[in-house]
C-alpha cells in the first residue's frame, strides 16, 4: 500500500505547478489510504488513483467585444471530474485568479460533496478568469454568450449541469441559459439556479448559507446547543455570507461581521435584518463594496485590508474563497474562544490551521459537508425540471435540511475516534468516497 507521501509524490508529478489541487488531493489521501488498508478491494482496483485524474478536462477561447470595441480574450475551462454516480454537477466561477489547478481542486472536492447529498450527481467545475467587477450589464452579457458557444457543445442535462459560483449569479446564469436554448433550440436543465419564473428551484439562492446553518445546528445539537445568543462571525459578502447571515439572524444569532476582498465590516451589537437588506441591495444591484456599510449603518466599523478572524466571536463561518484561514488566525480563534466552523466557502482553511481546530477539538466542518447544500438544492431543481413541476417553498426548505441532518449523520457514523470526538474531515471524506467507488467497482475499468 502506497504512503500519502508516495501518492502525492505522484500527484505533484502528473499534475505540477497545481498547489490547490495537491491540496485538496492531500486531505482526502490522508483519510481515505488508512482507509483502504482495511478495504485492499478499492485500492486493488486503484479507485483513489483513478479519481484523481479528470474523466476530461476542456479548455477554450471566449473572445468578447468590450463597450469600447475592443476585443477581450479570456479562458474558459470545464473539468469534467467524474461521472460514476450522475452527470457531471458543479459550479462555474468567473475570477481573475481561476485557472486549472484551483478548478481541478473545485472539481475533486465536488464529487465527494455530491456523492454526500445522497443524490446521483457527479462532480465537474468550471469557469473563466473573466471578471465581472466593474462590467457592464452588456460586457458581462456579451462574454456569457462568447463563453457559452462553446461550452454548449459538452453539457446538457443528462450529460453535464452546471450552476454558479464567485462571480457567477442569477444574472450570468440567465445570460448563459439564454445562449444555449438559441443555439440548442431546446428548453431543459442544463443549467441551475436558474430564475424561478423560467424553470428555477425556490431556496436554490438561498441553500448554500442555509444548509451551512443546518449543518452547524446538527453539530451544536451534539453538544446540547443551539444558535440562540451565539456571537458569530462571516466572511464573504456574497451569495453564500448573505444567506448565512440571514439564516443565522432568524435562528437568534448575533452576526457581528461580514467582508469582501478590500476588508471587513464590525458591528458590535450584531447587523441587524434591515442591515442586511442594505448589504442585499449594495451587493446584488448597485454591486459595490462592503465598506460603504460603515459610511450608511450605524455602530458600522470598517478594517481596511483585515480579515474578520481577529474579532471573537463563538462560532466562525468562512463563506468567501479558498485558504483564507491561515495557521495565526486559526490560533487567534480559539484563543479567543471559538468553539465551531462552519465551512461556507470551499477549502478556506489551510491545513494547519485545520490541525488547530481539530487539535482544540472544536466542532469543524469542511466545506464539502457544510457547504453541500448549494448542489444538493441544484439536484433538487433538476428532478424538478424532469418531472416539470415546481414545489413550494416548504417543501424545497424541508428536503434541504433533512439532506444535512443525512450528511451529519454520515460524517459521524465515519467520522466519530474513541474519545467520541467527531472527525468531520474523515467523516465526510470516506462517506463520500464509499459510494463513488463502489460505483466505480460496479461498471468495470472506465
Ligand atoms: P460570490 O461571488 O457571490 O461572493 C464571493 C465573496 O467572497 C465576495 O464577497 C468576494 O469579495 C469574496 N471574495 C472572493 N474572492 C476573494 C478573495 N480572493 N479574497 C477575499 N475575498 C474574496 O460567491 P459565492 O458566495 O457564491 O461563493 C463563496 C464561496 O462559497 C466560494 O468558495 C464558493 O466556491 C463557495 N460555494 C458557493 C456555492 C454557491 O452555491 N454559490 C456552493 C458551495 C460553495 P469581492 O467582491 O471583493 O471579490
Amino acid at each position: 500500500m502506497k504512503s500519502v507521501q508516495e501518492f502525492m509524490e505522484d500527484v505533484i508529478r502528473k499534475n505540477p505547478g497545481e498547489l490547490e489541487f495537491h491540496q485538496a488531493v492531500q486531505e482526502v489521501a490522508e483519510s481515505i489510504l488508512p482507509f483502504l488498508e482495511k478495504n485492499p478491494r478499492y485500492a486493488k482496483a486503484k479507485i483513489l488513483e483513478r479519481m484523481v485524474m479528470p474523466e476530461r478536462v476542456l479548455i477554450f477561447r471566449v473572445p468578447w467585444l468590450d463597450d469600447n470595441q475592443e476585443v477581450q480574450i479570456n479562458s474558459g475551462y470545464r473539468v469534467e471530474m467524474n461521472s460514476a454516480i450522475g452527470p457531471y454537477k458543479g459550479g462555474l466561477r468567473f475570477h481573475p485568479s481561476v485557472n486549472l489547478g484551483i478548478l481541478k481542486f473545485l472539481a475533486f472536492e465536488q464529487v465527494f460533496k455530491n456523492s454526500l447529498t445522497t443524490l446521483p450527481l457527479g462532480g465537474g467545475k468550471g469557469g473563466s478568469d473573466f471578471d465581472p467587477k466593474g462590467k457592464s450589464d452588456t460586457e458581462v452579457m456579451k462574454f456569457c454568450q462568447s463563453f457559452m458557444t462553446e461550452l454548449f457543445r459538452h453539457i446538457g442535462e443528462n450529460t453535464d449541469v452546471p450552476a454558479g459560483d464567485i462571480g457567477v449569479g442569477s444574472r450570468e446564469i440567465g445570460f448563459l441559459f439564454g445562449q444555449y436554448k438559441r443555439l440548442k433550440n431546446e428548453f431543459t436543465g442544463v443549467l441551475t439556479g436558474k430564475g424561478v419564473n423560467w424553470g428555477g428551484s425556490l431556496i436554490r439562492p438561498e441553500a448554500t448559507g442555509y444548509g451551512c446553518v443546518y449543518f452547524v445546528q446538527e453539530m451544536l445539537k451534539t453538544r446540547g446547543e443551539g444558535f440562540e445568543g451565539k456571537v458569530c462571525t462571516v466572511s464573504g459578502s456574497g451569495n453564500v455570507a448573505q444567506y448565512t447571515t440571514e439564516k443565522l439572524l432568524e435562528l437568534g444569532a448575533t452576526v457581528v461581521t461580514l467582508s469582501d476582498s478590500g476588508g471587513y465590516i464590525y458591528k458590535e451589537t450584531g447587523l441587524t435584518s434591515e442591515d442586511l437588506q442594505f448589504v442585499f441591495e449594495l451587493k446584488n444591484v448597485r454591486r459595490g463594496r462592503i465598506k460603504e456599510c460603515a459610511e450608511k449603518l450605524e455602530g458600522c466599523t470598517y478594517f481596511e485590508g483585515k480579515k474578520p478572524w481577529e474579532v471573537p466571536c463563538d462560532i466562525a463561518f468562512p463563506s468567501a474563497t479558498q485558504n483564507e484561514i491561515y495557521e495565526n488566525d486559526a490560533q487567534t480563534l480559539v484563543k479567543n474562544g471559538c468553539y465551531a466552523i462552519g465551512e461556507g466557502a470551499n477549502m478556506p482553511t489551510v491545513p494547519e490551521a485545520v490541525k488547530i481546530f481539530q487539535k482544540a477539538k472544536i466542532l469543524y466542518a469542511p466545506g464539502k459537508a457544510a457547504n453541500a447544500g448549494g448542489v444538493s438544492t441544484s439536484g433538487l431543481e433538476m428532478s424538478q425540471n424532469s418531472i416539470r413541476t415546481a414545489w413550494a417553498r416548504e417543501e424545497v426548505d424541508e428536503k434541504l435540511r433533512q439532506i444535512k441532518v443525512n450528511i451529519h449523520e454520515a460524517c459521524v457514523a465515519y467520522g466519530k475516534q474513541e474519545d467520541g470526538y467527531v472527525d468531520y474531515v474523515n467523516g465526510a471524506n470516506i462517506a463520500g468516497f464509499v459510494k463513488v467507488a463502489d460505483a466505480m467497482m460496479d461498471q468495470g475499468v472506465v
